[in-house]
């Protein structure tokens, strides 16, 4: 019948489209599946986006030696109607394959700097909120004139915002990016590299990227302070401190994690040991605390 032979027909030219250059490609059962098992994610995604189900949390990142609170990062979490809480794993890939990571990263800065603006409303002027971004977002040559038009709706300081990028599969040459990330520096924004150490971050990015702060992900933080973990975190403060990065140590969960952390050199940390991502009222009772 015609439309399950449409389908089928669409989901060959979704694989088709998935090789380079001029291709032919057959339907299969599991294809016509996986498209719609897709678009199914694509649909609830748009219908989250519409009814404003996403919303912040705030983990505290604190200084190496004092221990005082430096600022936030926005981590976003998806409360889908009846099935619960959904972590940005399971479904930032998804919005990145379908290109919704635009509008729900527009959703997740301008949600962000809805709570900066309230804190500073409160007389917390200068806390620092990073929000991830996935490096797809920065493709957009538009991205940094939204942001900055973001911020200036809300009243916010440039130095009150910053962004935290992964390199990520979906872009393989952050060169790309690379404009994009220079015009958001001119503004006053600072750009972490997140994730350090892993998949697909690299020592040229490093070099090559106008970043302030470097992120070592946890799983180098995990295995101290074994030697060898330690030398590596330490290599890396070493490298950053000689290109005038800032080092933040994430996933720290022990007093003995951030000890070593601490001496191999990293300037903050993020982690268990500290807080959780917390929700509004307990990140405002941080700042009241130890700020
Ligand atoms: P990330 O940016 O590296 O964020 C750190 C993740 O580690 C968070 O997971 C946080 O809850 C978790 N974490 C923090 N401290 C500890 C610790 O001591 N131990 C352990 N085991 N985990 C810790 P979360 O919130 O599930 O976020 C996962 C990833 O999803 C983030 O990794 C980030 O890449 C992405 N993400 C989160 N929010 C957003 C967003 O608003 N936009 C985009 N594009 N990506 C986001
Ligand atoms: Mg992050
Ligand atoms: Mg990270």
């Amino acid at each position: 019948s015609p439309e399950p032979l449409l389908q089928a027909a669409n989901a060959a030219m979704h694989a088709a489209k998935r090789l380079p250059g001029t291709s032919v490609s057959w339907a299969s059962e599991q294809q016509t599946q996986h498209l719609a098992s897709s678009f199914r994610a694509e649909q609830a995604l748009r219908a989250g986006l519409h009814h404003e189900e996403f919303t912040l949390m705030y983990q505290p990142k604190v200084a190496a030696n004092t221990g005082a609170l430096l600022g936030f990062e926005a981590l976003v979490r998806w409360d889908r109607p009846g099935i619960g809480r959904i972590s940005p794993m399971d479904f930032i890939p998804a919005a990145e394959r379908n290109g919704l990571i635009v509008p729900l990263g527009e959703l997740i800065i301008t949600q962000a700097c809805r709570q900066i603006a309230n804190w500073r409303v409160q007389g917390f002027n200068a806390v620092p909120v990073a929000v991830n971004v996935s490096p797809l977002q920065l493709l957009d040559v538009q991205f940094p004139v939204m942001v900055m038009k973001t911020l200036k709706e809300f009243d916010i300081p440039p130095q009150c915002l910053s962004l935290e990028i992964t390199e990520t599969a979906a872009v393989a040459h952050m060169d790309q990016a690379c404009e994009q990330i220079t015009q958001l520096r001119q503004y006053g924004i600072d750009v972490a590299l997140d994730d350090f150490g892993t998949g697909f971050s690299s020592l040229n990015m490093l070099r090559s990227l106008p970043l302030r702060t470097v992120k070592i992900d946890r799983s180098l933080i995990d295995p101290m302070p074994h030697v060898d973990a330690i030398a590596v975190v330490k290599a890396i403060c070493d490298l950053a401190a000689v290109l005038q990065l800032k080092v933040v140590a994430e996933g720290v969960e022990t007093e003995d994690h951030a000890r070593a952390a601490m001496q191999a050199g990293c300037d903050a940390l993020q982690g268990y040991l500290f807080a959780k991502p917390l929700e509004v009222d307990e990140a405002t009772r941080w700042l009241g605390e130890r700020y």
